[in-house]
């Protein structure tokens, strides 16, 4: 596993994850190949390794959800009804493998919408972190405990401005995007070298 931790040392390390804490995944890049666009069912196809991966968090008592931004409803490329027909395709996928997610949260917003119901700067639109707040009051997890695994910038500052921990993956965009600078706890290959890290990590005492 080629993971660098550029911001924990052996002595102040703190685990990803902590009893009560969840796993919050990014959707494309992450665990869903970033084609193009992904605007119907069959567009949508796992990264290897993804399915197994969120299999060993399910395993091991960890919440997981999906935090997504989906700004293409805005622009009229996709439909939210078309969106749950995509996400019953990922669940789907998921579960030939023996995983699940707990909730997907996403945003269908965006500040230049070409359709006005969507049109606003909302708070739920990564880097905010409305969806974190949103996974937190579903699934009744706290943030501080948690950690987010996103393969852009604007993911891990969400993650970071929610007091989450961070691990960004090399997979997608893999913070080349360079929106803004946020730097993660960790780089890893992948989300299973991410979930190896999670898990190697995890702090279960009460
Ligand atoms: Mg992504
Ligand atoms: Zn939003």
């Amino acid at each position: 596993m080629s993971a660098s931790i550029p911001n924990r040392d052996s002595s102040s390390a703190r685990p990803f994850v902590q009893r009560g804490g969840a796993v919050l995944l990014d959707r494309d890049g992450v665990i869903s190949q970033q084609t193009a666009f992904v605007n119907e069912p069959d567009d949508l196809n796992l990264i290897d390794g993804a399915a197994a991966a969120i299999a060993r968090l399910n395993a091991a008592g960890w919440p997981v959800a999906i935090i997504t931004n989906q700004g293409g409803i805005a622009m009229g490329y996709l439909s939210e009804e078309m969106l749950h027909k995509i996400h019953a395709r990922l669940e789907n996928l998921l579960a030939e493998e023996g995983a699940h997610v707990d909730a997907i949260f996403y945003c269908a917003h965006h500040e230049d919408a070409k359709l006005p119901q969507y049109k606003t700067q909302c708070e739920c639109r990564k880097p905010n972190t409305g969806m974190l707040e949103q996974a937190r009051d579903r699934l009744g997890i706290d943030l501080g405990k948690s950690v987010v695994v996103g393969d852009r910038t604007t993911d891990i500052l969400a993650g970071i401005r929610g007091g989450c921990s961070t691990i960004l993956v090399e997979t997608g965009s893999a913070g080349k995007d360079r929106e803004i600078v946020a730097e993660p706890d960790a780089e890893v290959q992948d989300i299973t070298a991410a979930v190896d890290l999670i898990l190697s990590t995890a702090d279960l005492k009460p």
